[in-house]
């Protein structure tokens, strides 16, 4: 029922009378062919109807869900009332990135998840009405875009992916002369060359550059900090540095056969089948008629399944040694690979790979799997299942085991900033490293997370830049 419908509505009581609607979907036998986004946007009555389910809770637990702390409940309450510009200007006063977000967050985990209608109904659909207001108030020109006066400081800004963006926005908006150094031709970092487009669409993330640089901020693109310019170097023409280049070094796979042709890492593979113009020497990975097998459970991992399926595989199977309850991948992806077609063998662990006459990938050996008692990661532990060995025909393995950050070469003044023993930059609360005026962020301090996670940290970053550069 609609909310104009609804005769004795009140806000409190709406979700028991408005459904949950599920953003628009594109059906999945017309979406696998092409790299399109799978979700379309609300109308304008239905984001109201929506927004006008949140009961407004006295402690939003929505809110403390939200890495970014967003204000949901005040931007849902001014959607339900049609008040669409106002409501993404409250959504961006704590997110620099809301176009994003509410496409690629697993909202399921973060805020819709601890939405209080939750058992009792459907959570409200917060990530759509987020992607909603936030694309209406581009559409009406609504984002301040102005630079900001010149405060007489320069930072630096290495990598630009989404911490960087959002470190590099908010030190713009206070006036910093920002410069982004980018080792790759394209700027956006795995919002660009590792999300396929069907989740995030490229022109998205160009349309946000395009943004940034109206606001002042300057890219450079193609240079390689560490390697093209040092540490010195940048210190002399900037008076902090902000570290956001990421963790892209994919994990190994480490059993025999791993040398097979046919053997893929997962980023070579998304960049080369999503990313036109991409600029990276990556030879051509043929997918058309193989059996594909994807070995991992994370976001990454089906990615890899739906991209497979896009380049023409005859079948993309993934094998993960968990199980789904266990599965670290998006909810609301695994069921969109699932309707496209993915197959998934859980508590399924490769032990070797084996391969044909003329040295390529014929099969992946593997073995089943069972959860023993929780590790000290509090998650319970796979063991092998003695005599369960079995075989998978693949003649392409992707391997998607995530990634470690990529350690700045030996020699490099880079190597005084401390790092932890996964190579993970080492940060204050205020995200300082052990070396002052330099801060870092997002996948390169915390490991491999997630898109919000990077913009909270980039956030966090300028925050403390600006108490650095300005402390008396
Ligand atoms: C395939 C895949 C799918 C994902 N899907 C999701 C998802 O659905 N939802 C979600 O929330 N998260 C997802 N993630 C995770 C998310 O993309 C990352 O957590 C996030 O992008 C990290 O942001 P960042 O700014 O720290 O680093 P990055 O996005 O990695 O950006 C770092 C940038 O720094 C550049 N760089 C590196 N070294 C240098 C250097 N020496 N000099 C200059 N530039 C340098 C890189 O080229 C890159 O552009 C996914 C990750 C992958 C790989
Ligand atoms: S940023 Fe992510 S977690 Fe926060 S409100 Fe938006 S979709 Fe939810």
């Amino acid at each position: 029922m609609s909310q104009s419908a609804a005769h004795d509505w009140n806000p409190k009581y709406s979700w028991q009378l408005i459904e949950r609607t599920a953003p628009p979907k594109r059906p999945a036998e017309e979406r696998v062919r092409d790299f399109r986004e799978i979700y379309t946007e609300y109308d304008e009555a239905t984001a109201m109807d929506q927004a006008s389910r949140c009961i407004v809770c006295p402690i939003p637990s929505c809110r403390q869900a939200c890495p970014l702390g967003n204000r949901i409940p005040e931007w849902l309450a001014l959607t339900a009332e049609g008040k669409f510009l106002e409501a993404a200007a409250v959504s961006r006063s704590t997110s620099n990135l809301p176009e994003i977000c509410s496409r690629v967050c697993p909202q399921e985990r973060l805020c819709e998840g601890s939405c209080i209608l939750n058992g009792r109904s459907d959570p409200v659909s917060i990530g759509a009405v987020e992607r909603f207001i936030n694309e209406y108030a581009f559409r009406h020109g609504a984002l301040e875009v102005l630079p900001s006066p010149f405060n007489g400081h320069r930072v630096a800004v290495i990598g630009a992916g989404p911490g960087g963006i959002a470190c590099a926005d908010e030190l713009a908006q206070l006036g910093y002369g920002v410069t982004v150094f980018e080792a790759l031709p394209l700027p956006g970092g795995l919002l660009v060359n590792g999300i396929p487009s069907f989740k995030l669409e490229k022109r998205v993330v160009a349309r946000r550059i395009e943004f940034l640089k109206q606001r002042g901020v300057e890219f450079r693109t193609g240079v390689k900090v560490g390697w093209d310019i040092s540490l010195a170097e940048l210190r002399k023409d900037h008076d902090a540095v902000f570290l956001g280049h990421g963790a892209q070094q994919s994990k190994a796979l480490d059993v025999p056969g791993a040398e097979l042709s046919g053997i893929v890492a997962a980023l070579p593979f998304l960049v080369q089948k999503n990313v036109e113009n991409h600029g990276q020497p990556i030879p051509e990975i043929e997918v058309a008629g193989k059996r594909v097998v994807v070995l991992g459970g994370g976001d990454t991992a089906m990615d890899c399944l739906r991209t497979a399926l896009r380049s023409g595989a005859l079948q993309a199977t993934c094998l993960y040694r968990r199980d789904l309850a266990n599965m670290p991948g998006s909810r609301k992806e695994y069921y969109n690979a699932l309707e496209e077609g993915a197959t998934f063998q859980f508590l399924t662990n490769p032990v070797a790979i084996e391969g044909n006459e003329r040295g390529e990938v014929a099969r992946v050996r593997c073995v089943r799997m069972e959860l023993g008692a929780p590790d000290a990661s509090g998650r319970r532990k796979p063991q092998v299942v003695r005599g369960s060995e079995f075989t998978v025909d693949a003649e392409l393995v992707l391997v998607a085991y995530g990634f470690d950050p990529v350690p700045f070469p030996s020699g490099s003044d880079f190597a005084q900033v401390k790092t932890n023993d996964w190579g993970g930059i080492v940060v204050d609360a205020n995200q300082m490293t052990s070396v002052p005026g330099i801060f870092a962020g997002g996948d390169s301090s915390r490991g491999p997370s997630l898109v919000v996670h990077a913009v909270r940290d980039g956030r966090r970053a300028a925050a403390g830049i600006h108490g650095f550069l300005t402390k008396v």
